[in-house]
């Protein structure tokens, strides 16, 4: 068991949490949260992110960032930063593992796309909402009860880490205190998570030589800052390890400005315990003003010369179509749907059911389905590039 003495008063403690859906005995030598955070590794969505889009598609590379290999440097960053703030570390690796399992086939495209699908239909898809039924009715491991019964602090962090959800649009959410800021626990996951794309994405970009050494200096400071050091230091090796140590030094900037700047925040706002956290009227896990800048401006040098690049707009225009025409397909014929799903129809909407099954699917899957249901043959060429 984690030694719950070296936590800071405003950590979560485990031996307060509100517990889970369906009562359990704890286990002798694992803690709830340690428990929540190997339910979820087990779970097969878990599984699912090794073949689900990050930015590339393995269909251009294998070398680049799946979902799970992008969730794997969330947990590794998190934990970093929750052990110096002495925070519950097994919640946050949790929180971490957990946060990108309602995305989809085809990242950010796929969301978009099947949001797009749901809306003539009253519905829409959101990937955090998608990801707690998830957790609490698609995974179904358990005889004694549906989904994987995590403890209400994993279940809260899903809904609560990045996105603050009204009351009012969302009733059916009441139970996770919507009108309280979440943990600094799940208020660090939306940073690192921003923290972990952005050096990622970077990385990625430049090992497909999408993004040149000199011009991320030129749209991004820190790195620039970082990179003029390092040429200082090694001015006689290559433009590859030039990258790789400023890119090693300016995510270890962000993670000790996260911390420091946190630290003093929590210092100045006098909160003492979790509930001083949830009742203080906003996050005080956060960047200070300078850094956070540069992480905007890295984000949106991001958007323009990646993002929105030749070779990935493509990508994403081919993945939304992909999405567009199986959900059309399977409301067309939704007797062509698994048994299971055609049960599930008999007591929610069609167009739910479809999205449900079509967000739980890999890249692979979705691109199998597509090309065996929707004449697929004819746009190959384009795809396989
Ligand atoms: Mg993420």
């Amino acid at each position: 068991m984690p030694d719950a003495s070296n936590l800071a008063s405003y950590a979560v403690r485990v031996d307060a949490s509100r517990g889970r859906r369906y009562p359990e005995p704890h286990h002798p030598y694992r803690d709830d949260f340690q428990r929540d955070r190997d339910r979820i590794i087990h779970s097969r969505a878990f599984r699912r992110l090794e073949n689900k889009t990050q930015v590339f598609t393995r269909r251009i590379s294998d070398h680049f960032r799946t979902r799970l290999t992008h969730t794997m440097e969330v947990a590794q960053i998190s934990r970093t930063i929750a052990a110096a703030l002495r925070l519950n570390e097994s919640l946050v690796e949790t929180l971490a593992l957990v946060h990108d399992i309602g995305h989809p086939p085809f990242g950010h495209a796929g969301e978009r796309a099947l949001d797009e699908a749901m809306r003539p239909h009253g519905g829409s898809f959101d990937h955090n909402l998608h990801a707690l039924r998830i957790v609490e009715c698609f995974e179904q491991r358990y005889a004694s009860h549906p989904g994987l019964n995590l403890t209400f602090e994993v279940r809260e962090g899903i809904i609560k880490h990045s996105h603050d959800y009204s009351a009012a649009e969302h009733p059916e959410l009441a139970e996770y205190l919507l009108d309280q800021r979440p943990p600094l626990e799940a208020q660090l996951i939306d940073l690192t998570d921003e923290i972990a794309y952005n050096t990622a994405d970077l990385d990625d970009g430049f090992e497909a030589h999408l993004l040149a050494l000199e011009e991320i200096g030129r749209g991004i400071e820190i790195f620039d800052r970082c990179l003029r050091q390092v040429e200082a230091e090694f001015a006689n090796v290559g433009d590859k390890l030039k990258f790789n140590e400023s890119l090693k030094r300016m995510l270890d900037q962000l993670v000790t400005d996260l911390i420091e700047n946190t630290s003093l925040r929590l210092l100045r706002s006098g909160v003492e315990t979790e509930a001083d956290v949830r009742l203080y009227p906003e996050r005080l896990a956060a960047f200070s003003a300078n850094r956070d800048a540069e992480r905007a401006q890295a984000k949106q040098f991001l958007y323009r010369h990646l993002y929105q690049s030749e070779l990935l707009l493509p990508q994403k225009a081919d993945g939304e179509k992909i999405i567009r025409e199986l959900f059309d397909h399977w409301m067309k014929n939704p007797g062509a749907l698994p048994a299971a799903y055609q049960l599930q129809m008999h007591s929610e909407a069609p167009a739910r059911v479809i999205c449900d099954y079509i967000a739980g699917m890999t890249d692979n899957f979705i691109l199998d389905q597509h090309r065996k249901l929707c004449r697929r043959a004819e746009t190959a060429p384009r795809a396989e590039r």
